[in-house]
Order: structure tokens, then sequence, then C-alpha cells
């Protein structure tokens, strides 16, 4: 099954409309790879503007809220950020489900959400240096999977992101078995999950320090369908090596 090449930036919380000029460039590049499917996940504040910018780029919301509207302070729901430019939503990152305490379930209600207003969900999964420690890590984020896979769970509008969390942000990266071995786990799981058609076309992204020195190896690996790249999707210089290098 050939699967379409995803390579998503995840900004965090960083990104002022003066980084708008390369959210420009990289849409730039996108549009210069048109096999890739790229995209960058800006911070909300930035979403209405980086959409007017990102040419062959598309541009995602980090999270959105379960549910519709009400009192939740300082939160955004789905169609707020869709109407605000987003095209598609992260949800479950390992940030937030340790810095707000985001159980599977939320996640999973967060991914309906985002799919009934029309928006592609990244669904991201990944074990603490802990769980990989102790040989658990497959065991770990295959159950995770499981918990937080939203019902009707389908291949064009979900794809899932294996991010071990201690590859986030710190220049170390699982070995391309480590990371094989987790991905056709995934798929496997999928396969229980959501029948052979969808598992087959639902692409698995790798997250955790990927940069252009590792992407092209990251990328050739079987079951990995492209990224989620954070610190190096902050400027086109360096985001773009590695949409060449899913481009292949
Ligand atoms: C991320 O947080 O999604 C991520 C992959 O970060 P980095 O590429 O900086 O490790």
């Amino acid at each position: 099954m050939s699967r379409k090449m995803l390579v998503v930036g995840n900004w965090k919380m960083n990104g002022l409309r003066a980084q708008l000029a390369d959210v420009e460039a990289i849409g730039v590049v996108a549009g210069q790879h048109l096999d890739v499917e790229v995209g960058l996940c800006v911070p909300a504040t930035l979403l209405a503007a980086a959409s007017e910018k990102s040419g062959a780029a598309f541009v995602g919301a980090q999270d959105c809220h379960q549910k519709e509207s009400g009192a939740h302070t300082g939160c955004l729901s789905a169609e707020m950020v869709k109407e605000a430019g987003a095209a598609q939503v992260i949800v479950g990152h390992s940030e937030r489900r340790t810095d707000q305490h985001e159980s599977n379930a939320d996640v999973a209600a967060k991914a309906l959400a985002a799919r009934s207003h029309g928006l592609k969900v990244i669904l991201c999964l990944g074990e603490s240096l802990e769980t990989r420690d102790s040989g658990k890590a497959i065991a770990f984020v295959l159950d995770q999977l499981e918990a937080s896979l939203p019902e009707g769970a389908a291949a064009d509008w979900l794809s899932i992101a294996y991010e071990p969390i201690w590859a986030i942000g710190t220049g170390r990266i699982p070995t391309m078995e480590q990371i094989s071995e987790m991905h056709s786990a995934i798929r496997a799981k999928l396969l229980d999950l959501v029948g052979g058609g969808a598992a087959d076309a639902m692409r698995i992204l790798y997250g955790g320090s990927v940069n252009a020195d590792n992407a092209r190896d990251i990328f050739a690996i079987e079951d990995v369908d492209g990224g989620l790249v954070g610190g190096a999707s902050l400027t086109a210089a360096k985001f773009g090596p590695i949409i060449q290098a899913a481009a292949g």
C-alpha cells in the first residue's frame, strides 16, 4: 500500500507574526514537493495569519477542547480553531498529556470533536524513558492506542504519531530497529482495531528529534509514513531539508 508521506511541524509555544516569513517560505518548499503533504501546527494566535501565508502547506492547531462551548477559560473548541484556519489538529501530545493531565478518554473525545467539524487529526502516542527501559514500550503504546483511538477512526481523517517522550527535544532518537519494531506493532494493532483496509491506509508518523541529518533514514523505514517535527520545523532552513527527505 502506498501512503502519501505526511510531514508536520509542531511549533508548540513558539512563533510571533515575525515568523510568518518562515511560514511562507515553508509553504513554498511544500509547493515544490507536492508528493508530500506538509503542515505546520502553529500557536492558535497565528492560525488565521499563517493560513493566509502557508501556500501549499496546511495550517493546523496543537489541541482543541472536546466540548463545543462553555465555561472552559482559556480553551479553544474544534470549531474555533477550524474557523481560525486550521485544517488539522494534534491531539494527545505528550506535553499536554503531562502538563494538562489529559487522559486517553479526553484525547479520543478531542479527536471526535475535531472530526465533527471536518478537521483531520494527528493522534500522538509514546512511552516514557522509564517504560522504555523496563522493556514494556510496545505494550504501553499499544494500550495507549487502543484507549485513545476515537470511534470510527479511518485513514482519511486520522493519522497516528509515535513520539517516544524521551526523544522529544532531547536530540536522542531510538535506533532504526526500535522505530521499525514500534511502527509495525502499531500497524498490526490497527489491523485488529480498525480492520485491514483502514490499517493499511493509515499513516503512522515518527516524532522526536527529527532533523535534516536523520530524516532520510527514519523516513526510509517501511511503516514510517512521515514525521511530526518540533524544534527543526521552526525555520524554513531547517524544515525544508526534512520535507525534501520525505520526498525521497
Ligand atoms: C514534538 O514535540 O512533537 C517533537 C517531535 O519535538 P522535537 O522534534 O523538537 O523533538
